[in-house]
This record gives C-alpha cells, sequence and structure tokens, in this order.
C-alpha cells in the first residue's frame, strides 16, 4: 500500500488547489466559497517521483458534531488516524488565524508527522505569514503556491523524509 499524505486546514487555503497539484487531474471541487470541499477525496499523488495517495479534506469548522460542518470536521479527525503524514495548509497571505492555532493544537495531539505549508506565497506577499507559521511549532514551514507550482521542490524535501 502506498503512504498516506492528509491535507489539513481551515477552509479556503488552497488544499483543494494543493491536491489537484499533486494528483494532476481536477479531481477535487475548488471554489471561492469556504467550505465547498464536502467529503474526502482521495487520489495517486506523484512528487518528483515519490508517489504516495493524497486526501483532501472537507473545510475545519468549529462547530456542533451533529450538524455538518461539524460532521465534517469529525471524518477529517478520523481519516488523520491512518495516514502517515499530516499537511496542513495555512493562508501566507492571511497569516495565523486563531482557527489556525486551535487546529495545530488538535493536530499536536495526533500521532502523525506534520509538515506547514504556507501556501498562496508566489511573489513576496505571503513573507510575513511565513515568518507566523514558525511559530505554529511544526518546523520549517514550507512556502507554497500551489496554485502557480512554486515551492514543490521544497515540499518534497519536506515531506519525503518522513513517507
Ligand atoms: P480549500 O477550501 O482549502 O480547499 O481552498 P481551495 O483550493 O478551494 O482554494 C480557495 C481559493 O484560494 C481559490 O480561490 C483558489 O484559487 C485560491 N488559491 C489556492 N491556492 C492558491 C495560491 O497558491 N495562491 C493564490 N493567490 N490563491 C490560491
Ligand atoms: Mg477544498
Amino acid at each position: 500500500m502506498k503512504p498516506q499524505v492528509i491535507i489539513i486546514g481551515r477552509p479556503n487555503v488552497g488544499k483543494s488547489t494543493l491536491f489537484n497539484r499533486l494528483v494532476g487531474k481536477k479531481l477535487a471541487l475548488v471554489d471561492d466559497q469556504p467550505g465547498v470541499t464536502r467529503d474526502r477525496r482521495m487520489g495517486d499523488a506523484t512528487l518528483a517521483g515519490l508517489e504516495f495517495t493524497v486526501i483532501d479534506t472537507a473545510g475545519w469548522e468549529d462547530e456542533d458534531p451533529e450538524t455538518l460542518p461539524g460532521r465534517m470536521r469529525k471524518q477529517t479527525e478520523v481519516s488523520v488516524e491512518g495516514a502517515d503524514a499530516a499537511l496542513f495548509v495555512i493562508d501566507a497571505r492571511a497569516g495565523v488565524t486563531p482557527l489556525d492555532e486551535e487546529i495545530a493544537r488538535w493536530l499536536r495531539t495526533q500521532d502523525v508527522p506534520v509538515v506547514a505549508v504556507a501556501n498562496k506565497a508566489e511573489g513576496r506577499a505571503g513573507d510575513a505569514g511565513l515568518f507566523e507559521a514558525f511559530a505554529l511549532g511544526f518546523g520549517e514551514p514550507v512556502a507554497l503556491s500551489a496554485e502557480h507550482g512554486e515551492g514543490v521542490a521544497d515540499l518534497f524535501d519536506a515531506l519525503w523524509p518522513l513517507i
């Protein structure tokens, strides 16, 4: 079985865009509206010859488990259990938000290696957010532009030792 890599993060940070880039097909729904990914999607990913199964997750909502956002969050929590590594995506332009910090706290309780990914970092627009992402406590964050394909080599460097 291939290693499993799960993409985690709050809505609208570019998780599905990253999933699509790794899978190379338009499998995940990308939308400007937060929370558009309504369930988990799995795909075969290739990153510079590294092969793994990648899982795109629904947006993280701080909601009751009886509600749809709450159940989506639950699904995210369940699927991290079988994952060999997690890509924790933040929006480098927005910086680290309280919800990012909540997700970081939860991820630290999980038995999975985490790579912090500061997405939307094309140009220099994400520099401040990249710096903030260090404080999340998952080591050196990877500056990435999932949309423009920048930082993919750095993502490989961070991921290959873990899987
Ligand atoms: P998700 O909710 O985390 O799955 O986020 P999506 O992948 O649906 O993307 C949310 C929005 O961010 C969309 O408008 C994307 O086009 C945009 N986006 C994703 N990646 C990047 C990036 O690297 N740079 C910029 N500027 N925008 C991005
Ligand atoms: Mg999505």
